[in-house]
Parts: C-alpha cells; sequence; structure tokens
C-alpha cells in the first residue's frame, strides 16, 4: 500500500513535470521493466547518482577533501536506493524492510564492537558478503528465467557467480589472515596448487559460457567450484602481501556488481560496480608499487621463493639498548629535526592524539616536527593518514615515503612508534626475506632511532628486526601511548 501511494505520487509529480515521457512509457519494454513513465526519472535519478559516486571518489583522493567525498558517495547511493524503491516499482516492500532491517543491525552492532584495529578485517568482510551478494542475485534472476534477452544474462550471471563467490571465499581466508588466526596466518599450498587453480578458473569460465542457454542449470555447481578456487588463490600469499590483496579482492566485488547489474539490467549497478572494479585495480596497482612487487609476483610467486627467517635470538642477543622516558626527553632537549614514524602499533594503543600532544611540545620549543608515512603501514590503505587526520595533524607535515627518505640522513631524533616491518632493513639486504624489495622509511639512516613498541616481538610479516640492535637505536619498551604520555609529562618537566 505504502508503494503504490508512494509510486502514484511521483508519477504524479514526473508527469506533471514531464508529460512527453508519458507516451514512452507505453512502450513494452518498460511494461516488462519498470512502471510507466518511471524509466527516465530512474535514469535521471542514476546519472545522478552516478555523478555523486564519482565526484565522491575524486574527494576521496586528498585527505582535505576526503569527508566531503564520503558524504557526496553517501547521498550518492541514498538517492541510487530511492530511486529503485519508489520509482522502479520492482521491489517488494515487506522484503525490502525485512532485508534493511537485518543489514541496518548486524551494522549497528558490528560498528558498536569492532575495534578500529579490526577495521581491515571488517572491510575484507564488506568486499566478500558484497561479491556473494551479486552472485546471489544474480543466480536468483537466472533461475526465475526472466531476462529478456537469454543468453547475456545467462553468461553475465555466471560470471557474477564466479567472480562474487571467489571474492567471498576469498575474502573470508583474508579477514582470518588478517585477524592472525593461527590456522590462515601462514601462507599455505600444496604441489602443483597453482596448476589447479587454473584448471578451476578455465572450468569455471566454461560453466559460465554454458550457462548462455538460460536453464541456470550449471550455476551451482559453478558457484562451489569458485569458492574453491577462492580459497586456493588467496591461503598460498604471505602476510606482507595482503595490502595488494584487500585491493583486488575489493576491485572483485566491483567487479561482481557491474555484473549482476547486466543480469537485473540495472544501470546504476553497472557504472557503481565499475566504479568499484576500476577503483580497486588503480588502488591494487598503488599498492603493487608500494611493496615493489608486480601483480603475478605476489598472485603466483612460488612460496620456496621464500627462505627461513633468521633467528631472533641470533639478531638481537647482547646488542638491545634500552632507554626511558626521562633519558629521552633529555635526548631530544636542543635538537632540530624530530620525524614520528607511525605503524600498526600506534592504531592498537590508539596513541594518535598524544603523538599530536608531544610534537606540539617540540615545536613550541623549536623543533621541526614531520611525519613519515609508509603506504602500507597499518593495517589497510590510507591508516595511518586516517589516524593522524583524526588528531588534527596539519596536512602538510605528513610526509610520503619518497619525500621523506632522502632527508633521514639530517633528522636529529626518528621516533618510531609501533612500526615494525615498514622500517625493517632486511628488506633491502635479504633476497629471501617476506618482505624483499619492499621500499622501507630509511629510519636507520637518522642520527638517533627510538623504538617505542612492547616488546621484541615481530610486525605482521613475523621476522625480526635488525634496526632494534643497531648502535644508534634506543628502544623505549611499553605500549605507545603510555610510553608517549610518560614522555610528554617528562618533557614538561624537563
Ligand atoms: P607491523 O605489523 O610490522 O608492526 C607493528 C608493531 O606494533 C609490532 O611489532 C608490535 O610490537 C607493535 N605494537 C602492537 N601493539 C602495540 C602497542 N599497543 N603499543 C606499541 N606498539 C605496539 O606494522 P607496520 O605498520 O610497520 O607494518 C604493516 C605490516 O602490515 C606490513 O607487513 C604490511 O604488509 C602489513 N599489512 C598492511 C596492510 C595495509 O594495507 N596497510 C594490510 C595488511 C597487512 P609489540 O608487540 O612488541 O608491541
Amino acid at each position: 500500500m505504502i508503494h503504490n501511494w508512494l509510486h502514484n505520487t511521483w508519477q504524479q509529480i514526473h508527469l506533471t513535470a514531464n508529460p512527453l515521457v508519458d507516451s514512452a512509457a507505453t512502450t513494452a519494454a518498460q511494461q516488462v521493466t519498470c512502471p510507466a513513465g518511471a524509466s527516465s526519472m530512474t535514469n535521471v535519478g542514476y546519472l545522478v547518482a552516478a555523478v555523486l559516486f564519482i565526484l565522491g571518489i575524486k574527494g576521496l583522493t586528498h585527505p582535505r577533501t576526503a569527508v566531503r567525498g564520503n558524504q557526496l558517495g553517501a547521498v550518492g547511493m541514498l538517492i541510487a536506493v530511492l530511486v529503485v524503491l519508489l520509482v522502479d516499482g520492482r521491489v517488494s516492500w515487506p522484503l525490502a524492510i525485512v532485508g534493511m532491517l537485518l543489514g541496518g543491525t548486524a551494522g549497528v552492532w558490528l560498528a558498536n564492537r569492532v575495534q578500529m584495529t579490526q577495521m581491515p578485517q571488517l572491510v575484507a568482510l564488506f568486499n566478500g558478503f558484497g561479491g556473494i551478494a551479486s552472485a546471489l542475485v544474480a543466480g536468483a534472476e537466472v533461475l526465475r528465467g526472466s531476462a529478456s534477452d537469454v543468453a547475456v544474462a545467462g553468461v553475465a550471471a555466471g560470471l557474477t557467480g564466479l567472480i562474487g563467490s571467489v571474492t567471498f571465499s576469498g575474502s573470508l581466508v583474508a579477514a582470518g589472515k588478517l585477524h592472525e588466526l593461527p590456522q590462515f596466518k601462514r601462507p599455505w599450498s600444496f604441489p602443483k596448487q597453482q596448476w589447479v587453480s587454473a584448471a578451476l578458473l578455465l572450468i569455471g569460465l566454461l560453466l559460465c559460457w554454458m550457462m548462455r542457454d538460460g536453464s541456470g542449470t550449471e550455476f551451482i555447481p559453478l558457484v562451489l567450484l569458485a569458492l574453491a578456487l577462492g580459497v586456493l588463490l588467496v591461503t598460498p600469499i604471505g602476510g606482507a602481501d595482503m595490502p595488494v590483496v584487500i585491493a583486488l579482492l575489493n576491485s572483485y566485488s566491483g567487479l561482481a556488481a557491474a555484473a549482476a547489474g547486466f543480469v537485473i539490467g540495472n544501470n546504476v549497478l553497472i557504472i557503481a560496480g565499475s566504479l568499484v572494479g576500476a577503483s580497486g585495480l588503480i588502488l591494487t596497482n598503488i599498492m603493487c608499487r608500494a611493496m615493489n612487487r608486480s601483480l603475478a609476483h605476489v598472485l603466483f610467486a612460488k612460496l620456496e621463493a621464500t627462505g627461513a627467517a633468521a633467528d631472533a635470538d641470533e639478531v638481537y642477543s647482547g646488542k638491545i639498548k634500552q632507554t626511558s622516558a626521562d633519558e629521552v626527553a633529555m635526548l631530544l632537549d636542543g635538537v632540530q629535526r624530530v620525524v614520528m614514524v607511525p605503524g600498526y602499533g600506534l592504531a592498537v594503543a590508539q596513541a594518535q592524539h598524544v603523538v599530536r600532544e608531544l610534537a606540539n611540545l617540540l615545536e613550541a620549543a623549536g623543533v621541526t616536527v614531520e611525519y613519515a608515512i609508509h603506504p602500507v603501514a597499518g593495517r589497510m590503505p590510507g591508516h595511518m593518514n586516517v589516524l593522524l587526520a583524526e588528531a588534527d595533524v596539519p596536512y602538510d607535515q605528513l610526509k610520503e615515503m619518497d619525500e621523506i627518505n632522502p632527508t633521514f640522513a639530517q633528522c636529529d631524533v626518528a621516533i618510531v612508534i609501533g612500526a615494525n616491518d615498514v622500517v625493517n632493513p632486511v628488506a633491502n639486504t635479504d633476497p629471501t626475506s617476506p618482505i624483499a624489495g619492499m621500499p622501507i622509511l630509511n629510519v636507520h639512516e637518522a642520527r638517533t632511532v627510538i623504538m617505542i613498541k612492547r616488546s621484541l616481538s615481530p610486525g605482521f610479516a613475523g621476522i625480526p628486526n635488525p634496526l632494534f640492535a643497531a648502535d644508534n637505536c634506543l628502544m623505549l619498551f611499553g605500549d605507545g601511548k603510555q610510553a608517549l604520555m610518560e614522555l610528554v609529562s617528562a618533557l614538561k618537566d624537563n
């Protein structure tokens, strides 16, 4: 009833505004796909939504415009949803309401429960559920057999099932790795695994092609095969390469949505899916460059290439120099340039505000303070930028790796807060290391390095860091926030 009322009201507004559309509304195609008169309004709504998506993505390219970009994208999505619900007229309202209630409840529950440091796993799950949702929509449509162009809808449904299911199972494994679950943490593979994956992919594509008859009988076997393929594709990939995998799975989820758009003939789904697919691929490329890896290397590198990590005792024994907050405060007295190097531990400790407080104190004493941002520091792309923006750190103090690296030699003190892999010189010296070739922040070139972390535990890649044992490195053991608070009060007492 509500729907009919809304729909009639909308049509009246629409017909008053544009009576010409009325005649077009009588075409058979529109009678099949959407209510009379609604088609052009639907497309105008979708166009506005698509423009907002594009402006939103553009806004996300800079921290200063990111919040506005996010808001534009959200408004675009609201318009797209309203157009489907109010104008398109193919929606069952009770089902839509039940779906929104279920999804909304799960969203609120997750938002309250998930820690900021668990966001990457959540993003992985979002990618996965996005993929499987597209697969289910396409499957339902093809099994219902309502498409006008059976061949196109059949093949598109097959591709949606294939990509969406690979995204789902691959994302679950990625989320397990990011959550550091013991079953997933270590890369896992069996002999000739890549051949098995290639064979599954070929069979999957063949099944997609066979689906052009529109019967949909191949759909369920295809989904099962794709679920297995997703697991096989992600399990062999090492933890340090996860940023690339997450970006790639994000792109897959967009491609699955775009393919689903072809199945149900929904333009905004095609546009939004393509945008996510394309931006995910660009992000994948940026991440590959940041890790100095080719995509083929991440996806297909042989595990044997990774040598056994050096023994931690061998690296650290007798060489670690511990310091205290008071000593560091004395060291900072009279320095000219300090570089803060945030990492995952900063996020765990939620130390972004106290870092800013420390920087304010140093700046008040005439010290130049900058922040060195490694592209894969933390557990998701842009993690450090988000944290530091939360503490209102000025954007011009955030220096990208390429900009800050040549200047570390002129840095009096580098304060590393919970970063480990991204400052590990082994990336340059050991070709068998899991992080071999990954560009690092050259903090070891600073005159003094203060390393704030709780212990000598390794980072995400699970390897020892010889920087801790270097002559110019002092370890300030403790929780990042606590250690920085002690440092701030020691500086105030000085
Ligand atoms: P790392 O994971 O290498 O190291 C983080 C360090 O933080 C640990 O050694 C830990 O040591 C310390 N730490 C944890 N909790 C605290 C705390 N409360 N206070 C102080 N220190 C703490 O982080 P990096 O940022 O250097 O590197 C990121 C790694 O994550 C890379 O290997 C990257 O490939 C990977 N990755 C990145 C993604 C991205 O998109 N950015 C996505 C997925 C993975 P201790 O326990 O001793 O305190």
